[in-house]
């Protein structure tokens, strides 16, 4: 049944099947953002405030971010972003402020404008008191993810912009990222697309079925993808603490980038199994499978310069080492037993690993001896890096001109 279901309803993903005609109120306030006239913005901002209720937007908000715009002052923003107040009763928003991305180590500001409506995907449990029954405490917050479509946007969120996670940092007087990170389903539709045929390709069939039934139907697919990245944010946030490790410069190569990657989704998948029946910790794990080896493996960086790359090495390490993935002749893969319960037990060891990894982490006396620590800790063979490359990188050649 579930097989049927699943190659009957993966093949075809529309990513812009929740997106809606962006009414012209705030047409016009996302155009005057785009021509960068402030004049402009003031004025179409002040049209849009008095429509603002028949929209379902929140006038409050929208008031307070003209009062921003123009006294240059972003505290009472910051605090309606933290607040979620700036989201209307029917889920829609429009943020209008100015945007910070790092991209390539550097920054750069850009007044920006999204127009998008909150999805409600179900809620996610308090994972905070999970991660502190392991490891005794934790160092910093779990940011909240908030799921939601974008309709239309300027600055960084025009167009194709390719933004997939707004990050609280990113907004004026957010600095230390205790805000939500807005995650933009629409983007990661559009890149979870490309992955499917990667791992019909990869996997035998009963595998291939499994790993993308956590996507079907798309419903499932948004509240899956929703789940997993809430508990990934709470694998960062354990050990030493994602900020702690940026702030420090610690995560300066694909390495130690893709060590932290690893960890985290170790210690997500074991704070899944303390708050999640078996059967979803395997969906979630199905997730981690799609992204790492069905996008992240075939990222244009390769093996010796890309963090993701690296990052889908490091779970085929693991997922080889636990001997629940088998190799056949022929260079396909196969789960020895391809339900969601025995996709839990396929990463029992490599969670196993990854808490003992941030338990010696959170015993250092300084995070940069991180450098010390994870090279010590984790080394893949160089026989597992040649299989990686026959099995997952090899055969998907040429289905991605594009992931940079
Ligand atoms: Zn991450």
């Amino acid at each position: 049944m579930l097989n049927l279901e699943t190659q009957a309803t993966t093949t075809s993903i529309n990513p812009t099947f929740l997106s809606e005609t962006t009414p012209g109120a705030v047409r016009d306030v996302i155009d005057a953002v785009e021509n960068r006239n402030s004049s402009q913005i003031d004025t179409t901002l002040t049209r849009l405030i008095e429509q603002a209720d028949d929209l379902g937007l929140p006038q409050g908000f929208l008031a307070e971010s003209r009062r921003c715009l123009a006294s240059g002052n972003w505290q009472d923003f910051a605090h309606s972003l933290r607040s979620l107040s700036f989201v209307g009763e029917d889920g829609h928003f429009l943020i209008v402020a100015p945007y910070t991305t790092s991209r390539k180590g550097k920054q750069e500001t850009l007044l920006s404008a999204i127009y998008g409506s909150r999805l409600s995907l179900g809620e996610i449990p308090a994972l905070h008191p999970i991660v502190e029954d392991i490891f005794g405490h934790v160092n910093e917050s779990i940011p909240s993810i908030v799921p939601v479509i974008r309709h239309s946007g300027a600055g960084w969120f025009a167009g194709e912009s390719g933004e997939a996670f707004i990050v609280p940092n990113g907004w004026p007087e957010l600095p230390h990222g205790d805000g939500p990170v807005l995650n933009n389903m629409s983007e990661q539709l559009g890149r979870v697309a490309v992955a499917f045929e990667a791992i019909r390709t990869i996997f035998d069939e009963p595998s291939a079925n499994l790993v993308l039934g956590a996507y079907t139907p798309q419903a499932r697919l948004m509240s899956t993808l929703h789940t997993e990245y809430s508990f990934h944010e709470a694998g960062h946030a354990s050990g030493a603490g994602l900020s702690q490790k940026f702030a420090s410069g610690v995560l300066n190569s694909p390495f130690y980038g893709s060590v932290e990657e690893w960890r985290s989704d170790g210690v997500a998948f074991e704070v899944a199994r303390r708050a999640l029946p078996a059967e979803t910790v395997g969906t979630l794990v199905a997730s981690n499978i799609i992204t790492r080896f069905g996008i992240d493996a075939h990222r244009r960086g390769t093996i010796h310069l890309d963090t993701d790359v690296n990052s889908a090495l490091l779970l085929f390490n693991s997922l080889l080492n636990s001997g629940m993935l088998k190799v056949y002749p022929d260079n396909s893969l196969g789960f020895v037993d391809p339900t969601y319960k025995g996709l839990s037990r396929a990463t029992e060891m490599m969670s196993a690993s990854a808490i003992a990894l941030t338990r010696q982490e959170m015993q250092l006396p300084e995070p940069r001896a991180i450098w010390t620590l994870y090279p010590s800790t984790i080394s893949v063979p160089d026989s597992v890096r040649k299989l990686f490359l026959q099995t997952v990188v090899n055969p998907c050649l040429g289905f991605f001109r594009e992931l940079r």
